[in-house]
């Protein structure tokens, strides 16, 4: 599951434990991204937004997260982020039959067309489209086949809204895990945002 996890919140988390037990998946590997190339706003280091996410998600033995965005150099393409996660799983395996998922939410699922080599995505990894409120769970018009959308709880939770509620003195609590909302307080962040 990619994001910008800016910060990570219990909408990520739900969608992430609700497409593991459809999918029967073993684990849900979080790639917070390093420079998003699509979003204007600067971003918070990648290291508090790695750091977030392991707080998030250390207790759950299902998931884990994967540094290889945040250390490659220059924007993250969704191509590759997968193609160095099966590597190193191809590495570690022999021999793979691993089979690859990846989970968006359905604004996110809407862009795909717009994404970096979409075929390369399609070849590597079956995409699973989450719904989200505020956003239709259409069809992104890709072939047969290759996504899979499902329904999962509803959160109307948002990273940008937290910041935005941070940044007005408003609560975050049980938006996100305590663990979070401790970094945030502890270092700062989103203090003077207003995105
Ligand atoms: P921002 O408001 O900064 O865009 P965000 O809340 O959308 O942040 P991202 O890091 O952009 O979080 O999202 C990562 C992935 O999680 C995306 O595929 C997004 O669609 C999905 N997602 C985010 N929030 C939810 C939610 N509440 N329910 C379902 N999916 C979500
Ligand atoms: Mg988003």
């Amino acid at each position: 599951m990619g994001g910008t996890f800016d910060p990570i919140h219990h909408g990520h988390l739900v969608a992430a434990s609700e497409v593991a037990h459809r999918f029967d998946l073993q684990r849900v590997i979080f790639t917070p991204t390093g420079i998003p190339w699509h979003k204007t706003r600067t971003t918070t280091p990648g290291e508090d937004r790695y750091l977030m996410t392991v707080i998030a998600t250390a207790a759950d033995t299902r998931f884990e997260v994967s540094r290889v965005d945040i250390d490659r150099d220059g924007p993250t393409y969704t191509v590759d982020t997968l193609r160095d996660l099966q590597s190193a799983f191809a590495a570690e395996h022999a021999p793979d039959t691993a089979e690859w998922f990846f989970i968006t939410g359905a604004d996110a699922l809407a862009d795909i067309v717009g994404w970096h080599d979409p075929d390369g995505i399609i070849e590597r990894a079956h995409l699973v489209g989450v719904t989200r409120p505020g956003h239709q769970l259409t069809d992104p018009g890709l072939p047969e086949g290759v996504v899979t959308m499902i329904e999962i709880p509803a959160l109307a939770i948002s990273s940008s809204d937290i910041r935005t509620r941070v940044a007005a003195g408003k609560p975050i609590d049980y938006l996100v895990p305590e663990g979070v909302s401790r970094w945030i307080r502890k270092h700062g962040l989103y203090a003077g945002d207003n995105s």
